[in-house]
């Protein structure tokens, strides 16, 4: 039976608890709930998890209960609107939604709630609240004091900046101008400046408050691998440690998806794909399912993820490189929402960095944008290659300080670094020697395998056509293993001394390699990991 917020406490922290159940208000949202409440404008930068529906429902149900009659909330995503209307409805709020799914009898049904300001909430996509239709009734309301708020949910999509431009967010620009006494509420889990600048611009929020949240997720451990065997990798990872437990899976293409899926489904592990490819009526059946079963695991493209509103996913995992920073942390981000522990685990090998330069190279985009891109994924790559805390690194990147957090895996288990300042100028001297006519910086016509064989000694097909057993770098790196080369030229290509490009990945030296050839700097490495099974794994670029 729920309980109807009548003739009831306008106090927040009495509506906290009577309507939802909790006893405190979590971070910045009490301050944010006054300020709304007390009909100010507000920015909250709120990570993913950290509550911001609150953040303006509280405000919502005070100010109807004060009589200033409906808030609308705009948000993009029609399950998203789903989900929150079924929650407040349960807990004995009135809301509803206006979408695309109503008959026009339902849809009429809730515009005569909302008119007669017996409505709390009512959730709508830009796109219908900029109609002229909706703006006269928005009008009516506001003639008889019955609009009491407007909350933007996701309000990165206003800015191109940011990872899910919407135009029709640029026209929500119209409430301030409309309304301008009735307060206002942008919310976004997406943190950095550009975008942060584009939504007040545009939304015209000079004069709101911004709330910033710290962005950290201490309930997610951050654990970052070597791709060896990726699936079996996943596996033991799932087994291990998150049997029957709903997780996320992100890989970069369909077809990936669909072959991980079944290979997991033949291993036993409850998955479903969920890419852009797929039916619509099939992709919403496996959200559903994945939302409301137990223990799923969703592998998908980034196409699944926005608003996905799952408390209880116990891990994220990465088999591809996420695009930068931002991407990772906002995939890794839907674990754990619920506070408890979770974990974001991704695999990363050579042929994922060499995969995302490739597709920066081939964008039909600009110079300028695809620089910012090669220095966003230069800083993803420094965060899977650094031997230091993780958290440190990626609250770093979005400009917060902290110190080491004890729940990644670099601070659990410190990783070994070795000099290894001659083995890079070994990889460096054998490639430069690739290049002909005495040899030189700029793309080689070899790649990863045959550079290893070379260094290795190995006295393969290839060596002897080329006659590579005669460079002086034949045989130098006899000393370590494959694995370990690779893990070496791995490293070297993160931090940008050794490209791969080309239809074969073939090597190239940077011109930052000079300084490494020459000796003038010191490379400390991480050690490769361990090799757990015989034979070759997984491939090299
Ligand atoms: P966001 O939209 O910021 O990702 P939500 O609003 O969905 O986050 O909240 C995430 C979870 O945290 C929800 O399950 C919500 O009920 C819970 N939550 C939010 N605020 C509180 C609070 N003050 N006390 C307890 N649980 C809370
Ligand atoms: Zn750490």
């Amino acid at each position: 039976p729920s309980r109807r917020p009548s003739a009831a406490s306008t106090e927040p922290l009495h509506i906290l608890d009577e309507v939802f159940g909790y006893s405190a208000f979590r971070g910045r949202q009490r301050e944010i709930v006054d300020h709304v409440v007390g009909g100010g404008d507000a920015l909250v930068l709120m990570p993913t998890g950290g509550g911001k529906s609150l953040c303006y429902q509280v405000p919502a149900i005070a100010r109807h209960r004060r009589g200033q009659g409906v808030a609308i909330v705009v948000s993009p995503l029609i399950a998203l609107m789903h989900d929150q209307v079924g929650a407040l409805e349960e807990v004995g709020v009135h809301a509803a939604f206006l979408n695309s799914t109503l008959s026009l009898e339902q849809a009429q049904h809730v515009e005569r709630e909302m008119m007669s300001g017996r409505l709390t909430l009512l959730y709508a996509a830009p796109e219908r609240v900029t109609t002229p239709r909706f703006l006269a009734q928005l009008d009516s309301l506001h003639e008889r004091g019955l609009l009491s708020l407007f909350a933007i949910d996701e309000a990165h999509c206003v800015s191109q900046w940011g990872h899910d431009f919407r135009s029709e967010y640029l026209g929500l620009s119209v409430l301030h101008e409309r309304y301008p006494a009735v307060p206002r509420i942008a919310l976004t889990a997406t943190a950095d400046e550009h975008t942060r600048a584009d939504i007040i611009e545009r939304l015209q929020l000079q004069d709101a408050q911004v709330f910033i949240s710290s962005f950290d997720r201490p309930n997610i451990r951050y654990l970052i691998v070597e791709k060896d065997n990726p699936r079996a990798q996943l596996l033991r990872f799932i087994r291990d440690e998150h049997e029957g437990e709903a997780g996320v899976v992100y890989c970069q293409s369909r077809k990936k998806v669909e072959e991980t899926a079944a290979w997991l489904s033949g291993e036993g592990i409850a998955a479903l794909p969920y890419h852009a490819g797929l039916d619509a009526a099939v992709r919403q059946r496996h959200q559903d399912r994945f939302l409301r079963e137990e223990g799923l695991v969703m592998v998908a493209t980034i196409a699944f993820g926005m608003g996905i509103d799952k408390p209880d996913v116990r891990f994220v995992a990465h088999l591809d490189l996420p695009k930068n920073i931002e991407s990772y942390y906002q995939e890794t981000g839907r674990a754990g929402r619920d506070g408890a522990p979770a974990e974001a685990w991704m695999a990363y090998g050579l042929a994922d960095v060499v995969n995302q330069r490739r597709m920066i190279d081939e964008s039909p985009a600009g110079d300028d944008f695809k620089r910012v891109q090669r220095g966003k994924l230069d800083a993803l790559l420094a965060l899977a290659e650094t031997h230091e805390c993780r958290r440190v690194r990626l609250l770093g990147y979005f400009g917060e300080a902290s110190e080491p957090c004890g729940n990644c895996d670099n601070c659990l288990q410190p990783p070994a670094t070795w000099d290894a300042t001659e083995a890079a100028r070994k990889v460096l001297s054998c490639i430069y020697r690739f290049r002909q006519h005495g040899g030189g910086y700029g793309p080689s016509a070899f790649g990863a395998g045959h550079l290893i064989d070379v260094l290795r000694g190995k006295n393969t097909d290839k060596v002897a056509q080329y006659r590579h057993e005669t460079l002086s770098t034949f045989g130098i790196g006899a000393d370590l293993s494959e694995q370990q080369w690779r893990s070496v030229l791995r490293q070297l290509v993160a931090l940008g001394h050794v490209v791969a490009e080309g239809e074969f990945n073939t090597l190239g030296l940077t011109e930052s390699a000079r300084n490494v050839l020459r000796g003038e700097v010191q490379l400390q490495l991480r050690v490769a990991a361990e090799t757990k099974r015989a034979g070759r794994s997984g491939r090299v670029a």
